[in-house]
């Protein structure tokens, strides 16, 4: 489904690799080249307008690296990008199980989109991790999906409901509930009935069905071959039934992917699986970073931008346990240090982690280490000079008048700063008298 883009994406990085140093303006270049390779296989604009907003500042802020050649580093950059598009690293969500069994998994759609199928899919998935699965078609108003749910029930080797002509969806929801839970099922799938086109008599049957079996997963199975038009399903149905998540079926198919690609941006919902043949066993569980690394098909540039960030970010601890641990800091190492903290997601993402966040949030506004307050304070230091960064000493009220000019800050948050250093000084300072084993110890060495 992505193979144009894979093309196009690819002949931009051959392009750009037979160059040594890429300038600011060659980097533009490939970024708008990769803008225009995005929007022809349909990715839609507003996605494609933040994807290249990020590159360009990640790209403006890449630390050097010599190891790696500048082309490598824009390929990275670009497959952080898709990897973003499409749900964040971390690898699959994989499904809400309940405590509570049956977990009830509700799969809507339009009629055609690959549901039913869909849904015998999952069934055979979970049957293989050991779990009792149960099949249940709520439509009633096609029989014959009703027999095929069934049918590929038996393929899947899950068990299905039996039928009872006339009864109405919410009665076939109830029935399925009960049996669920009298006969012991793990999982029970319910197949809504779909439309050929967005409906309002589809869409508030499935809100009644969820409402009724207060599903853990409400999944929307979309087909990847119909572009825009899938993305315009997903928002509509996502207005009206609480979903949990994408299924993308056909990405096997060689329609343009785009759409398949802004789906998780436009929709805020992540993409579970992938249909990926008709075959009752073609279901991949959907990885971002697997399929960035699909549609680029530079896995090995990508691994190897990878290793290199990480050894300098290694050797820029080491260094700077070296110096400290002689008990220098200058303001190049505070500078390192606010760099440090931002890319670790900042100050607000290093709190996620810890418990009682909220009390520390005030605290540290206080202290005056927010992200925003970081940036201001690496401004300042960006704008003295390589001297005066390493000896602080010089810093007279005319040049300090200087330097608050050029970060736009008031001359007290260059004083402030300069307090905050000369802290941060004596505590290294003092810590080191012990011969520098803490530091040492602190960069694992
Ligand atoms: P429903 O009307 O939404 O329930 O759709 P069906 O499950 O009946 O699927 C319609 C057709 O699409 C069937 O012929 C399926 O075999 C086919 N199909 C479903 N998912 C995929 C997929 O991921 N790849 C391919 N190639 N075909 C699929």
């Amino acid at each position: 489904m992505f193979d144009a883009l894979t093309d196009r994406l690819s002949s931009v990085f051959d392009r750009l690799s037979g160059r040594g140093v890429l300038s600011e303006k060659d980097i533009d270049e490939a970024l708008r080249e990769v803008r225009v390779a995005l929007l022809e296989a349909d990715v839609a604009l507003p996605v494609v307008r933040d994807f290249i907003a990020k590159a360009k500042e990640k790209a403006a802020g890449q630390d050097v690296i010599r190891s790696i050649r500048p082309a490598d580093q824009v390929v990275k950059i670009t497959y952080d990008g898709l990897v973003e598009m499409l749900g964040g690293e971390g690898g699959a969500e994989g499904l809400n199980i309940s405590l509570n069994p049956p977990t009830v998994i509700l799969m809507a759609g339009l009629q055609g989109s690959g549901k039913t199928t869909t849904a015998a899919k999952l069934g055979l998935k979970l049957g293989k991790d050991r779990k009792k699965v149960l099949l249940a078609s709520l439509d009633t108003r096609r029989p014959a999906a009703m027999e095929q749910l069934a049918t590929l029930a038996v393929q899947a080797g899950v068990d299905s409901l039996p039928i009872v002509a006339g009864q109405s969806a919410p009665d076939i929801a109830r029935r399925a509930m009960s049996a669920a839970k009298l006969q012991g099922y793990d999982i029970l799938i319910l197949d809504t009935a779909g439309r050929t086109t967005l409906d309002e008599a589809m869409m508030s049957e499935a809100a009644e069905i969820a409402r009724i079996a207060n599903p853990s997963e409400t999944l929307l199975v979309a087909d990847s071959l119909t572009g825009q038009d899938a993305v315009r399903t997903a928002k509509a149905f996502h207005e009206r039934l609480p979903l949990t998540g994408l299924v993308l079926t056909r990405a096997d198919g060689d329609g343009r992917g785009g759409a398949a690609l802004s789906m998780r941006a436009v929709t805020g919902l992540p993409i579970k699986f992938l249909g990926v043949s008709e075959k009752i066993d073609g279901l991949d569980v959907f990885d971002a970073a697997r399929v960035a690394g699909r549609i680029l098909g530079q896995g090995d540039v990508v691994a190897l931008v990878e290793k290199a960030t990480a050894d300098l970010d290694v050797a820029k601890a080491e260094a700077m346990a070296k110096k400290l641990a002689k008990g220098q800091f200058d303001l190049d190492m505070m500078a390192d240090q606010f760099a440090q903290m931002k890319k670790m997601g900042g100050m607000e993402g290093l709190m996620g982690f810890l418990p009682g966040v909220q009390k520390m949030k005030k605290q540290i506004a206080e202290a005056n280490i927010s992200d925003k307050a970081l940036d201001r304070q690496a401004a300042i230091i960006s704008s003295m000079t390589k001297l005066e960064r390493k000896k602080p000493d010089i810093l007279a009220a005319s040049r300090k008048r200087r330097i608050a000019k050029g970060a736009g800050v008031d001359v007290s948050e260059v004083n402030r700063l300069l307090k905050q250093h000369r802290q941060m000084a004596d505590a290294f300072k003092a810590m080191s008298k012990d011969g520098g084993k803490g530091f040492a110890r602190m960069a694992g060495m």
